[in-house]
């Protein structure tokens, strides 16, 4: 028996409370940076430093890309839970949890604006609802964007952020590849231009179907863009994968995208190549100009 008893109290948990308020800061992952939050939402989430592509919202891509206010499609359509899915948790309640947390009804908003004066209907995912994944609303959506182009005759533009199909819908959620592909197909048939754009993560059947299908396939940089995982294709062809693997400029090198572009020349970027996809009268038609006449001129919209 000891002689003295020495009191252990356990160890406190550090002092959470920071005096700098939350969100006013953040580290940038890649080289470190502080970097002042507004200064952040200026350089549209592009660390001003090294570059990095911080993630964007479905919301705050929208506002890149819009010249203004845009008009959305389809805001309110929800999952209905078809399978009754169970895994660590159900499905209804991780819907309700990325419904309260995002303020989005499923991964996608599609919706209807002007990029630099071009009407436009866009698709973009938010990877905070659920992974970005694809279930039947988000295919839905997508496919209903794409025929309200093809009826109003305009172009249309795909943001990707996802990890792929959402498998709490099992195979509704895969059908959702051959769906918006079939009415991409009818989109081209219309011979209207579609600009995909891939941000970091695009992965899975999101990959495998309209992310890889555009007129034009865009990447930021760096952007995790596959179909399985390293892991995955490391096991199977028992090799070692090179450095960079799935990342935007590998791909590129490799044929499989036709640009990879800093966040900040997007939209100049995609105005000239929906320029150059649309005809001229489409961009502008112009009462002057006779139907059966060609036009050669260019006629800038903005
Ligand atoms: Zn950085």
């Amino acid at each position: 028996m000891a002689w003295f008893k020495k009191v252990r109290k356990p160890i406190e948990p550090p002092d959470k409370q920071s005096r700098v308020p939350e969100g006013l800061w953040v580290k940038c992952p890649s080289c470190g940076q502080i970097i002042y939050n507004k200064d952040l939402a200026e350089s549209l989430s592009v660390c001003t430093k090294c570059g990095h592509h911080f993630r964007l919202t479905a919301t705050e891509r929208l506002r890149s890309l819009f010249d203004g206010p845009w008009t959305k499609h389809d805001p309110n359509l929800t999952s209905t839970d078809p399978l009754q899915f169970v895994d660590t948790k159900p499905y209804r309640k991780r819907l309700e949890a990325s419904i309260a947390s995002t303020g989005l009804r499923d991964a996608v908003i599609a919706a209807t604006g002007r990029i630099n004066g071009i009407e436009t209907v866009v698709a973009a995912m938010d990877y905070g609802f659920i992974g970005g994944s694809m279930g039947v609303v988000v295919g839905e959506k997508v496919t209903r964007a794409i025929e309200r182009a093809i009826a109003g005759r305009l172009p249309v533009v795909i943001v990707s952020c996802s990890g792929g199909a959402r498998m709490m819908e099992g195979t509704l959620s895969l059908m959702q590849m051959a769906k918006i592909s079939a009415a991409l197909a009818r989109l081209d048939r219309a011979r209207l231009p579609y600009v995909s754009i891939l941000t970091d993560p695009t992965t899975g059947g999101v990959t495998a179907s309209f992310a890889m299908l555009g007129d034009v396939n865009i990447a930021e940089p760096r952007a995790l863009i596959g179909f399985a995982g390293p892991r995955v294709i490391e096991q199977t062809i028992r090799q070692k994968l090179p450095e960079g693997f799935q990342r935007s400029e590998f791909l590129l090198e490799h044929g499989m995208l036709d640009i990879v572009v800093d966040r900040r020349e997007l939209k100049d970027l995609l105005t000239r190549i929906l320029r150059f996809g649309l005809p001229t009268a489409r961009v502008q038609p112009s009462a002057a100009t006779p139907a059966n006449v060609p036009v050669t001129a260019d006629v800038s919209r903005q």
